[in-house]
């Protein structure tokens, strides 16, 4: 048993204050994630600030179409919300499509962007993983890595997927965190807030110690467009996707006039396909025109062994989710 400090925040600014610098704190929002990395001793903070406290707990919808959703918002209140699912299917699907009702009625907002990794070797708190414990390797290269590992944007020293549904969703729509810290307040685009793993994998976020997310800003939706989540695993609930697809398409005299692609399960961070939404883009809906999105989508991807069969995969993800948008 570590022992550990509790506090509980009632004000941003006063869980600021509670984090101070090299202390080694942390905050507490849902725990799905903290406290089970605690359990399994991957993670001894010596004090956790609870933040459920503050009120970041809305969700308003500008005039503009954009909507600010507070860090706290759980995954469930955010996916049941009139205007998102009405608005941004894609984001209600990725939400619904995640862990479990009783998980999601606890997870929140930013605890969902900042989950860790859920490769078993950084989860195991022994083996090698440079993402745990900076310079001891990587036991999923030549390990098992055929479920939650990336082939897209992965390195020799970590190639573990982000295993979030609802950033995939974020990353397709385009959104903006807002972060408040020591030195004041800062706004991060959500396709930059994620880090790709590089050579120093154990910086997974921009955030830095002691700063807070207090809310996240969605942009407007594109105007006549549909969009959706289809995320493929091994059984149909309570499980992380082997790859999913966000997709927001515009389609209009039978030209896609605009296209937003993103992708999970397969990449180190929630994966933005820009590429591959631009070979969308002022053609026909069809089958073919997607497969050759989803393969620019892929070019690139490298296999670590089990997971060679994503690249597959994700590629049938993307026809999929797309076709049914315009069936
Ligand atoms: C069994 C299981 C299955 C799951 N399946 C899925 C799935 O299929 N798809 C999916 O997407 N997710 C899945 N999850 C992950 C789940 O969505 C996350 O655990 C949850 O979203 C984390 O939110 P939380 O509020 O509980 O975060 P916490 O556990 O409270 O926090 C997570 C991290 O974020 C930090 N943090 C939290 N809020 C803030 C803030 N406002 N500012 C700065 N730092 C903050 C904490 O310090 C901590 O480091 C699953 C989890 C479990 C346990």
């Amino acid at each position: 048993m570590r022992n550990f400090e509790y506090v509980r925040a009632g004000s941003a600014d006063e869980a600021i204050a509670a984090i101070p610098a090299g202390s080694g704190a942390v905050y507490l929002a849902g725990g799905t994630t903290l406290l089970d990395l605690m359990k399994l001793d991957v993670v001894r903070p010596p004090r956790l600030v609870d933040i459920n406290r503050l009120g970041f707990d809305r969700i308003e919808v500008f005039d503009d179409g954009r909507v600010r959703i507070g860090a706290m918002v759980t995954n469930t209140d955010l996916a049941r919300h009139d205007h998102i699912s009405r608005v941004y299917p894609v984001l209600s699907q990725a939400l619904l499509s995640g862990a479990s009702t009783q998980l999601r009625n606890k997870a929140t907002t930013a605890g969902n962007i900042l989950q860790a990794v859920r490769c078993g070797y950084f989860r195991d708190g022994v083996s090698a993983c440079n993402r745990r414990s900076p310079g001891s390797g990587c036991a999923a290269l030549g390990g098992a890595n055929r479920n939650v590992h990336a082939v897209l944007g992965g390195t020799d020293a970590c190639f573990a997927a982000h295993p979030s549904d609802m950033c995939v969703a974020m990353a397709a729509i385009g959104a903006t965190i807002h972060i408040r810290g020591p030195r004041g307040d800062r706004d991060v685009a959500f396709t930059d807030f994620h880090l790709l793993p590089g050579a120093t994998p154990w910086k997974q976020h921009a955030l830095d110690e002691g700063e807070i997310i207090t809310h996240v800003t969605l942009d407007a939706p594109l105007a006549h467009s549909r969009s959706a989540y289809l995320k493929l695993r091994d059984r149909a609930s309570y499980q992380f996707a082997l790859a999913s697809s966000a997709a927001i398409l515009v389609v209009d005299g039978g030209m896609i006039r605009d296209a937003r692609l993103a992708l999970g399960g397969v990449a180190t961070k929630p994966w933005r396909a820009v590429d591959a939404e631009a070979v969308l883009k002022g053609q026909p809906p069809t089958v073919q025109t997607f497969q050759r999105a989803a393969a620019v989508a892929f070019e690139g991807a490298r296999s670590y062994g089990q997971n060679g069969f994503k690249i597959a995969l994700g590629q049938q993800a993307i026809v999929r989710n797309l076709s049914s948008l315009v069936a």
